[in-house]
């Protein structure tokens, strides 16, 4: 399963993604958020919209069958326990939630991976960390840098992420880089950087499903 951070309705209906939804450990978190964007404009969900569309499109051609949260950008929501939901009902081999970050810390840059710890169940363990050590993997041999202000080498394990909270398949959230920063921004507006972004999470895929 692919899941595109966000998505293009939700600043214009607060109403909708404020709404108090589960978030796992017993927490709630709003349904969804608007998402951040680059000094340019140009948005986040634009941004994983266009790079899970780039992943599934490669996967299916693969043969490989692919369930998505969103199946537009102009939409709301869905929230984000429905994204973990949508996973756990599809049996997903892989859930990879697709986001960028928008830090003001001055230098901020880089990607980085994260994976629900401490774990709820067997498939937030082992299995989603080997997810996350792929994907991290596969970015950082495609060139991209790991972050410098969050996790270590790439890994940022987390426990306040619904989705990752509540799903019961191998999941991980990679934010691919910082779009306040301005050489990652421009990286993220070309559909050659988003293709490079995909290529290398396409490959990760890949590579965890083949064990
Ligand atoms: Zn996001």
């Amino acid at each position: 399963m692919l899941d595109p951070g966000h998505n293009g309705g939700n600043a214009k209906a607060p109403s909708v993604i404020n709404k108090q939804v589960p978030a796992g450990r017993g927490e709630t978190k709003p349904c969804n958020t608007t998402g951040t964007a680059a000094d340019s404009g140009y948005t986040e969900h634009a941004f994983t919209w266009d790079v899970s569309q780039r992943v599934g499109n490669a996967l299916s051609a693969k043969g490989i069958q692919v369930v998505y949260t969103r199946y537009d950008d102009n939409g709301v929501g869905p929230c984000v326990d429905k994204r973990a939901e949508t996973g756990n009902n599809a049996n997903a081999a892989a859930v990879v939630s697709i986001h960028a970050d928008g830090s003001t810390s001055a230098g901020a840059h880089g990607f980085h991976v994260s994976y629900s710890n401490p774990p709820l169940n067997s498939a937030q363990g082992r299995p989603s960390i080997s997810l996350a050590d792929d994907v991290r993997d596969s970015l950082r041999d495609a060139g991209f840098a790991t972050s410098t202000y969050l996790g270590t080498n790439g890994i940022y394990p987390r426990a306040d992420l619904a989705g990752l909270n509540l799903s019961t398949r191998p999941a991980v959230l990679v934010e691919c880089g910082n779009m306040r920063n301005a050489a990652e921004a421009a990286t993220m507006a070309s559909p050659s950087g988003r293709q490079r972004y995909a290529d290398a999470i396409t490959a990760a895929v890949l590579s965890y499903l083949a064990g």
